[in-house]
């Protein structure tokens, strides 16, 4: 028996035989996320247990095979994608919602739980999860933590980090241990803090205690149709300068709203230079006053169109085009590339006029899709594989529109994370010095270097 065979009987002992790939055409669905990255496993395995996971671990170490956990590969930053082959480690059997508790108001879930699963449980009791990733139906909590995800709400509600108590971990020598504690912050060395957002690197997280928030009172969402995208920008700015927080404000450029349109007829004016979607929440006198004050706000930038959804279904459909936006665009190009750079709120103008100059100098189409509140842009750079020459235009600009973001003193991810597809900008916005400091940790954390191995770091 070759050491693979030795290895697949090894893995079957632990999950059963049908929870393991290792034949090529029942691996290629995990060979990629939702970039262009590729990389064939040499096993994909289903646990449905942390101490299954724990076993499997301990497994790789003695086989030294690379481990990648994975949940539902809607990454966009390459991290799920196995540029070493190894052992891929897919959550999506451990998704049960274990205990919501009302009184805490917290809820313990499986990290192969799909996000939007939790604001739908929670909603019996009157209760929502907040950060919601446009991915939310299909992405896990799992893959949230590892990337520290946003959302359109996490504007005013704060991502992954600020809403999850604790969580249960399998670290890279297969100890199973929590992070976190249930109902109270901890003093010492915040542990839970440290591995949310190190992208599958320091270990597996098995199981999530998240905070659970009160369904706001009223909620009241906006559409606002401006003649260009730089007047859509400036309010934006000038809505938080004037004090203002709304619980959200996306914005979508012309291509990206026409697009959104077409796809789903959710009455976004059409040919305009930008839309926001801006939504309020709060008891209903709050929600009419802030209105007012964003519309005085607005005002100034010569909006061409408001329209204020006038029940729930159209909020949801406002909001479906919103999110599904990036699905509509393939109505224009079969592949795209997502930027996602941040910069300070009152660069969003400046920034935006760059993107254009760079699009039209690489000859593509650009869709830009914003949270623009928090400064995040998502240029989404429009191609075809099939033309030679496209893709490498593509990684091109989006190398450019991102070293644009750090000039004006923004950075490389908002919320995507590093991963295998921005590894090599990370010299331009950490020093020598932040690179190998991050990489101690590393160290400390998976010392074989099994873990996610080729992400984050600039190959030197
Ligand atoms: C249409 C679309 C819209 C999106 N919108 C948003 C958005 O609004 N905001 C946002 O932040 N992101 C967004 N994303 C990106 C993506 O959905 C998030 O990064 C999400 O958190 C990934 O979850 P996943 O389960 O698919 O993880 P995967 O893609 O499977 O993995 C992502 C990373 O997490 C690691 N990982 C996964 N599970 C675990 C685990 N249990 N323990 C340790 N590491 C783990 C993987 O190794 C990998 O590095 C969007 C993606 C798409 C396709």
């Amino acid at each position: 028996m070759d050491i693979s065979q030795s290895l697949n009987k090894k893995i079957i002992d632990i999950v059963g035989k049908d929870f393991v790939f290792a034949d090529k055409q029942d691996m290629v669905v995990y060979e990629s996320d939702g970039t262009h990255d590729k990389g064939m496993p040499d096993f994909v395995v289903l646990p449905r247990t942390t101490e299954e996971v724990a076993k499997l671990v301990l497994l790789a170490n003695e086989f030294e095979l690379p481990i990648i956990a994975r949940g539902s590969g809607t990454g966009l930053s390459g991290g799920a994608v196995p540029v070493h082959g190894g052992l891929v480690i897919s959550l999506n059997r451990m998704n049960t919602i274990i205990d919501i508790d009302v009184d805490s108001s917290t809820a313990t879930v499986e990290a192969g739980v799909i996000n939007l699963e939790i604001s739908n449980k929670a909603s019996e009791y009157g209760l929502f999860y907040a950060p919601d990733p446009s991915s939310q139906h299909a992405c896990t909590i799992g893959g949230n933590i590892a990337e520290n995800s946003g959302g359109p709400h996490c504007l005013a509600y704060g991502v992954t980090t600020n809403h999850v108590l604790a969580i249960e971990v399998v670290l890279p020598d297969g100890e199973i241990t929590w992070f976190g504690d249930f109902n109270k912050e901890v003093p010492g060395v915040d542990f839970r803090g440290l591995f949310i957002g190190s992208e599958g690197t320091f270990g597996i997280c098995t199981k999530v205690v998240v905070k659970l928030l009160q369904k706001p009172q009223d909620v009241k969402t906006m559409l606002i149709a401006f003649s260009s995208i730089q007047d859509a920008a400036n309010a934006t700015t000038a809505i938080i300068g004037a004090g203002i927080i709304p619980a959200a404000i996306e914005m979508m450029d012309k291509t990206a709203s026409d697009a959104a349109e077409e796809a789903t007829n959710a009455g976004i004016p059409k040919n305009s230079g930008a839309v926001l979607l801006i939504e309020i929440e709060g008891f209903e006198s709050d929600i009419n006053d802030q209105g007012k004050l964003i519309s005085d706000v607005i005002y100034e930038f010569n909006p061409v169109d408001i329209k204020i959804a006038k029940n729930d279904q159209e909020r949801d459909l406002f909001w479906k085009a919103r999110k599904g936006v990036l699905g509509a665009l393939g109505r224009i190009a079969p592949n795209y590339f997502l930027v996602d750079g941040t910069v300070p709120r009152t660069k969003l103008s400046a920034v935006l006029s760059e993107v254009s100059t760079l699009a039209k100098k690489y000859n593509l189409i650009v869709a830009n899709v914003l949270h623009a509140g928090d400064g995040n842009l998502h240029p989404c750079i429009l191609f075809d594989q099939q033309t030679p020459g496209d893709t490498d235009k593509a990684l091109k600009l989006g190398g450019d529109i991102l070293k644009v973001c750090v000039e004006n003193g923004g950075v490389l991810s908002g919320e995507h994370g590093i991963g295998y597809e921005k590894r090599d900008y990370m010299p331009l916005l950490f020093s020598e010095i932040d690179l190998n400091n991050m990489k101690i940790l590393k160290n400390i954390f998976d010392p074989d270097g099994l873990f996610n191995p080729g992400k984050i770091f600039p190959v030197e």
